[in-house]
């Protein structure tokens, strides 16, 4: 095993420790980052209140709670004398964060006076486990440590430290891990969203903030306004051993620069930090790009907080692997030096403890440069603020103003309240009668990054994540940019509101709400008749009606019987044991609209009776190959090997013969092609990334016939979010209806990357298919897109009712 420098020179140097505060082995019986052990967050969570009770340098808050319900905490670290001023640091925090009414000496001043705010967690992506564990003890350290480096950082900042920012997963990947400890399933993949709904995803929810965890993250950070906001990571390019800054190209340019400056210099001095402490293998500009603003880690660069992760090594779980250096790709098998992987990594033993040490120093690398720097980086978080103000009173977009008569305008609701929960200023006028957005505030960056069209840069290299996002796309709302300066008129007509105040709405099917309104009237046994966008209800006490609908954004409305009644589907979902993230997306949309549903599990389709208990099953986004076989045999516990295979094949097939209906999202309906023998082929199969590639833009597509129920309430030519999908053509015997089309003769591109956008012209986007009795619904896009494309959520959503 190799030496342990910094936690054995902690434990040989007890005079360099307060003797008062117990050390994690102490409490734990483990020292975090032991072979085969892994600390829960119940664990953290007790050590820490240990600590607390032991020393005035910590303070613990409770931030709320997770989304399973449990009581989050953190931890503030500093000298008492700080952490008696907390309140006060916060509030200058802030101030400075927002630059308004503040000069330039009085910033100056202020950013001298100040004790900034640290922010360092311990991850959010719960199998990547050494970044919770790393935490336990760097926490111990900053607050017993007696070293000059540990009192320079006690005396000049305030570490907010979230041991976790994913409470319930850390308890939920330790105790899969200690379950399997010693058996032949000990590195077996976790059969689980590590998140309640959104697992891995939970990182790329950072502007929409649907997540309870998103939200709560983003609601503490506006309060403290931490100079930095450090993320760790565990999936180093190999052989690296940690990939950090600088990121690599394509970048927004909606970031204040300075922002990536220290980025950069923060990533190097890391890197430095490491090598000095003989831990090689750093490596930057090697994978990851940060286009995507969604991530969590990322999102707070476009706040003026220097937001990033770094990626270590990981092998699996808390179990080690004996690396050779004829496995490392053949290009670095001769361990050259490169200009960005100076020190290269020779292979050998990989273990917890080292991939908590490298994520050890790089904390602490962080924390050393703030307490050298830290008046510099205040300021210039200010300025960053001050400088984003002036740039929008000189240039366009000066405003947005978003129509509160629109389409859907409870979902236009929706955004503004997204803002706001960003900490974007949001201003009502009453005539128009609109929400404006007035750009020369400090976070104005952010709004522009949301609502532009992405135009993708030029570049050798082929995007990461997706590429396009723009949300007045994506969520349909109808929004006005202002290219001309506000005029004083509108100003003085102008309120700030923190809620949706007034909106009544039409109560029809344009609005996604109205589905929501419906479910709830007939879970209330009340009735809804459909007929085209019109809706209506009876059979229900007029006082719950109009609660309901209030609750909605809807105006009343007077009971009357009318239009083709409606029932709700007895829908299922299908839920992997390959925990698939889009599943858990659909399920967390289904809750939000009072859909009922029930999951579906492999067994649950094999044991048959599909037809008498179901109308509907929603396959989401999942390649045929992990909805048929699942887990291979051997790989994971008995009972979460194997998928839906041959025996639910033939109960889906029936299911669907005696009239019920499957609903299958972008990838799942080239297992539905294949295994309904569909008269439908993917137009897209076999192109070669050079002739077609998307890993995700906005695409135009044209309803077919706007009068089918089936897209009853959508827009006519509704953009959706393609990514990674497939684009039908149907043969001479196909039988039912295409929904919608890319159109002909010009690119359906709307915001993002998109190559070979040719191959996608008159191609179907959405087919109802024709199986028995039955029907299977074909969407080749992400209907439900991270909880954000809510212009396309009624491609589903229509289908959960029967006529
Ligand atoms: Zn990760």
């Amino acid at each position: 095993m190799r030496t342990c420098f910094i936690f054995l020179l902690t434990l040989a140097a007890p005079g360099w420790t307060s003797a008062a505060v117990p050390t994690p082995e102490s409490v734990l019986g483990h020292k975090p980052g032991d072979d085969f052990y892994l600390a829960t967050y119940d664990d953290a969570l007790g050590y820490f209140q240990k600590v607390a009770a032991s020393s005035n340098r910590i303070k613990m808050v409770n931030v709320g709670k997770t989304s399973e319900g449990r009581d989050w905490w953190i931890a503030f670290i500093s000298s008492p004398e700080n952490l008696a001023q907390l309140e006060h640091y916060k509030d200058m925090s802030r101030r400075l964060a927002l630059a308004r009414g503040i000069g330039e000496e009085q910033a100056r001043e202020m950013s001298r006076e100040i004790k900034p705010i640290i922010h360092i967690d311990g991850g959010l992506h719960a199998s990547e486990v050494a970044n919770a564990q790393h935490t336990i003890q760097l926490g111990y350290d900053l607050v017993a440590n007696e070293q000059a480096e540990y009192q320079a950082i006690r005396q000049n900042l305030i570490v907010e430290l979230w041991f976790s920012i994913n409470p319930d997963g850390q308890n939920m990947v330790a105790n899969w891990y200690r379950q399997n400890l010693g058996t032949q399933y000990e590195v077996s993949p976790l059969p689980f969203l590590y998140q309640k709904y959104v697992g891995h995803d939970n990182n790329r929810d950072g502007y929409m903030l649907n997540m309870i965890e998103s939200r709560v993250v983003t609601k503490a950070t506006l309060d403290t306004e931490p100079l930095v906001f450090y993320t760790h990571h565990q999936s180093a390019p190999f052989p690296g051993r940690i990939y950090l800054p600088p990121f690599n190209d394509p970048i927004s340019s909606n970031m204040h620069p300075l922002m990536l400056r220290w980025l950069n210099l923060i990533g190097m001095t890391i890197a430095q930090d490491l090598d000095q402490h003989d831990l090689p293998g750093s490596m930057h500009q090697e994978s990851f790009d940060v286009w995507y603003p969604g991530y969590l880690d990322n999102m707070g660069n476009f706040r003026h907080t220097i937001s990033f992760f770094t990626e270590t090594a990981l092998y699996r779980y808390a179990t080690p692997h004996f690396y050779t250096v004829d496995e490392f790709p053949e290009a670095r098998q001769g361990l050259e030096h490169e200009m960005l992987y100076a020190s290269p990594w020779k292979g050998g033993w990989w273990r917890l403890s080292d991939a908590c040490r490298y994520m050890y120093r790089a904390s602490m690398a962080v924390l050393d440069l703030a307490a050298k720097y830290h008046e510099q980086m205040q300021y210039n978080k200010y300025r960053a603020a001050r400088d984003t103000i002036e740039k929008f009173e000189k240039e366009p977009p000066y405003a947005y103003l978003i129509p509160r008569e629109q389409h859907d305008a409870p979902t236009a609701a929706t955004l503004i309240e997204k803002l706001m929960l960003n900490g974007i200023e949001v201003h009502q006028s009453s005539k128009p009668d609109a929400w404006v957005i007035l750009m020369d505030q400090p976070f104005a960056g952010l709004v522009k990054e949301l609502f532009e069209p992405q135009k993708y840069p030029a570049l050798a290299q082929r995007p990461y994540d997706v590429t396009g996002w723009t949300l007045p796309y994506q969520m349909d709302v109808e929004v006005h940019e202002m290219t001309t300066p506000v005029t004083d008129e509108l100003r003085k007509g102008l309120e700030r509101i923190s809620s949706i105040q007034g909106l009544t709405a039409r109560f029809n099917h344009n609005a996604n709400a109205s589905l929501r309104a419906v479910n709830q009237i007939l879970a209330a046994k009340g009735n809804v008749g459909f007929e085209g966008n019109e809706i209506d209800a009876w059979g229900i006490d007029k006082a719950k009606l109009d609660s309901i609908l209030a609750a909605n954004h809807f105006k009343p409305v007077a009971i009357k019987e009318g239009g083709k009644p409606v029932k709700a589907a007895r829908t299922g979902l299908y839920r992997s044991w390959q925990a698939n993230i889009d599943e858990g997306w659909t399920r967390w949309i289904f809750e939000q609209f009072d859909f009922p549903f029930q999951n579906l599990y492999n067994g649950d389709i094999q044991a048959g009776h599909l037809h008498e208990n179901y109308d509907v099953i929603v396959f989401p986004d999942q390649q045929a190959d992990a909805i048929m076989k699942g887990h291979r045999e051997g790989s994971v516990p008995e009972r979460y090997a194997g998928g839906v295979g041959e025996r639910g094949m033939d109960e889906l097939r029936d299911f669907v013969k005696q009239g019920g209906a499957i609903v299958a999202f972008n990838n799942a309906s080239l297992w539905a092609i294949e295994q309904f023998s569909l008269p439908v082929t993917n137009a897209l199969a076999g192109l070669k990334p050079n002739q077609f590639f998307c890993s995700g833009c906005l695409v135009k597509i044209h309803l077919e016939d706007p009068k089918n129920p089936l897209v009853a309430g959508l827009s006519e030519d509704p953009i959706v979010m393609f990514e990674r999908g497939p684009a039908f053509d149907t043969r001479a015997d196909f039988k039912g209806t295409v929904l919608a089309r890319y159109p002909l003769e010009r690119s359906p591109l709307e915001s993002g990357y998109l190559a070979g956008p040719d191959r996608l012209e008159g191609k179907a986007a959405a087919l109802d298919v024709n199986y028995g009795k039955g029907h299977i619904i074909l969407l080749g896009f992400r209907p439900q897109w991270r909880g954000q494309s809510h212009g396309a959520y009624k491609f589903f959503m229509n289908a959960l009712y029967l006529r």
